[in-house]
């Protein structure tokens, strides 16, 4: 069969049914067909090296999980509403992560935004108040509570003006870009989370909760500035609020100098939202909190979700975290997120349209700019990089308010070879862009 004709056909498979809710990568996007640690293969037998899959940490077709999962799946999977030797294996095993002795309770969900829409819940019981202070162009899901929270307007490009009134928004603490510059501005950026509380409780409205990545994955991985998180905690905790760390894209291990972005951040939250590495792709995510928080819930009423933590998911579960322990995957994040950075700043001295590179471990986002003192944000140029990345075998999305972040969070798998292969597929795009444009 004519290989083109044969992507066509699938295109349009994929469009009638879901019509314009489809979101569409490149121009000609290749059919994948199956995977094998960062490498995908489409319907022609090419390989992509695939920088943008943080859900699949332990990487593509892991044989460990494919045997657990299969295994369980031939033994019984159903509601979790039973007692499954399962279910305990996993929220036991998250919690030897937990980064607090008091954060002792996991509630199973089956995604990101469940997660957040959980920790929202938790928090308004748990304080009997309703309003929630978000940090701008953050993503924290779809669901109707974790979309209020989400501001990105490239996410929504109403998103500012379609906020409800228990969604206060204070400015994303980008040093590189954002109204206070430099890593000394933590504190600067933590002073406007402190002076919206004191306004929220003058006017009796004090907040449930600050919510905010450790890292701002929307944003690219910008780390946010020392002083920042460490800051307004207390200064959320001072009037009685709560803190909730979104660690769906940046936990687990990615960020490799910790399990936790928050631990990264030298703060304890009161919640934790965790999702996508969870189950490697299986609809797996997961709250963890105190006991008394929950314990709040449960007056109001009772959690159940029926597949959340059901036999076949909690699996997935506990052999992800087996595979990051047995596999060292967190010391790799580190080891060749080092590596990686490392290229990127020879990279950054030849090639101007480099502008910066935010975030940690398997974490980073190469940030472009056409200006160094204006900080244009070279999007057609990203969006042009992104397509001939593709050409060299390597899948990377721009990310951010801008569309000018090229985002790298691959499966934690990724070695030094292959992160070689990237930063020399860069290169050649870079060079081939300014010879190109002058
Ligand atoms: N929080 C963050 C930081 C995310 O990046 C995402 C997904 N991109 C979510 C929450 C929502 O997760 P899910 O897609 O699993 O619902």
């Amino acid at each position: 069969p004519d290989p083109s004709r044969q992507l066509l056909r699938e295109r349009r498979r994929r469009d009638r049914a879901m019509g314009g809710a489809a979101e569409r990568y490149y121009a000609d996007p290749p059919q994948i067909e199956r995977g094998w640690g960062a490498l995908l293969i489409d319907s022609q037998g090419r390989a992509y090296l695939d920088l943008v899959n943080n859900v699949t940490a332990i990487g593509h077709s892991h044989p460990r999980l494919a045997e657990a999962v299969s295994r369980q799946l031939h033994l019984l999977n159903t509601n979790s509403r039973f007692l499954y030797r399962a279910y305990a294996d996993f929220t036991e095993r998250l919690l030897e992560h937990s980064p607090d002795p008091a954060l002792d309770t996991v509630i199973p969900v089956n995604s990101g935004s469940e997660a957040i829409d959980l920790a929202i819940k938790l928090v308004q019981v748990a304080t009997g108040r309703r309003d929630v202070i978000a940090v701008r162009e953050a993503y924290h899901g779809w669901t109707m509570a974790a979309d209020s929270v989400s501001t990105s307007a490239f996410d929504n490009p109403s998103a500012l003006a379609s906020r409800p009134d228990w969604v206060h928004l204070v400015d994303a603490p980008n040093s590189y870009r954002g109204p206070h510059r430099g890593p000394a501005s933590g504190p600067d950026y933590a002073r406007q989370v402190a002076a919206l509380c004191d306004r929220l409780a003058d006017a009796g409205r004090a907040p449930a909760a600050f919510i905010c990545e450790p890292v701002l994955g929307n944003a690219g991985g910008v780390i946010p500035p020392r002083g920042y998180l460490d800051g307004a905690y207390p200064a959320v905790r001072a009037h009685g609020g709560l803190a909730i760390a979104d660690e769906v894209q940046v936990g687990y291990g990615r960020l490799g100098s910790a399990f936790w972005g928050s631990t990264m951040q030298g703060v304890v939250p009161d919640v934790i939202a965790v999702a996508k590495a969870a189950g490697n792709a299986f609809p797996l995510g997961a709250v963890i909190t105190r006991r008394e928080i929950v314990d709040a819930l449960r007056r109001e009423g009772m959690f159940f979700s029926s597949a959340a933590g059901a036999p076949a998911g909690a699996v997935a579960g506990a052999t992800v975290l087996d595979v990051i322990r047995d596999e060292g995957l967190q010391q790799n994040a580190a080891c060749v997120g080092a590596h990686l950075a490392a290229g990127l700043d020879r990279l950054a001295a030849i090639h101007p349209l480099l502008g910066t590179v935010h975030g940690c471990g398997l974490y980073q986002g190469i940030e472009l700019v056409r200006d160094h003192e204006t900080l244009e944000p070279a999007t057609t140029e990203t969006a042009w990089i992104c397509e001939r990345l593709l050409g060299h075998g390597v899948i990377v999305q721009p990310t951010s308010e801008r569309q000018n972040v090229l985002k790298v969070k691959p499966p934690l798998t990724l070695t030094i070879d292959e992160a070689d292969m990237f930063l020399a597929a860069l290169d050649a795009t870079l060079s081939e862009l300014r010879d190109a444009t002058g």
